[in-house]
């Protein structure tokens, strides 16, 4: 069910304006690997940097947009169906310590100028 990211291309009308608080790192929850840092959150569009998608099974999916990221390996073809953002094409992240997908890395499409940046699912993130 976590294999893509979803038949939505738009975030949800429930949008979290929740601040993540700074400075500690942001850890895998299974194995505790360092993996970001909260200062490095990014919008692509200047909507919230925590969002919530549906995929086509209909599971929340809660992420937080990270502009910078660490021990995070891709896994699998790099894709631009069913994205979340247009224009970006997406791939599967693995935490590079215990293998467990935290998310998705987001790239432009070779026609498209826009940064990359990572979308991490917050439920297997942990802070400190
Ligand atoms: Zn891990």
């Amino acid at each position: 069910m976590l294999d893509e990211p979803g038949v939505g291309e738009r975030p949800s009308e429930e949008l979290l304006e929740q601040d993540v608080p700074a400075q500690e790192p942001l850890r895998c929850s299974t194995c505790r690997a360092e993996v970001g840092d909260p200062e490095a959150a990014f919008s692509p569009d200047g909507e919230p940097v925590e969002r919530v998608f549906f995929n086509p099974a209909g599971h929340v999916m809660r992420v937080l947009l990270l502009g910078a990221a660490r021990n995070l390996l891709g896994r699998g073809a790099r894709s631009d169906e069913f994205t979340w953002f247009a224009g970006m094409s997406w791939q599967i992240v693995v935490c590079s310590s215990c293998k467990t997908q935290l998310g998705w890395h987001f790239e432009a499409l070779p026609d498209v100028e826009a940064r990359s940046f990572w979308a991490l699912l917050v439920q297997r993130l942990e802070q400190g």
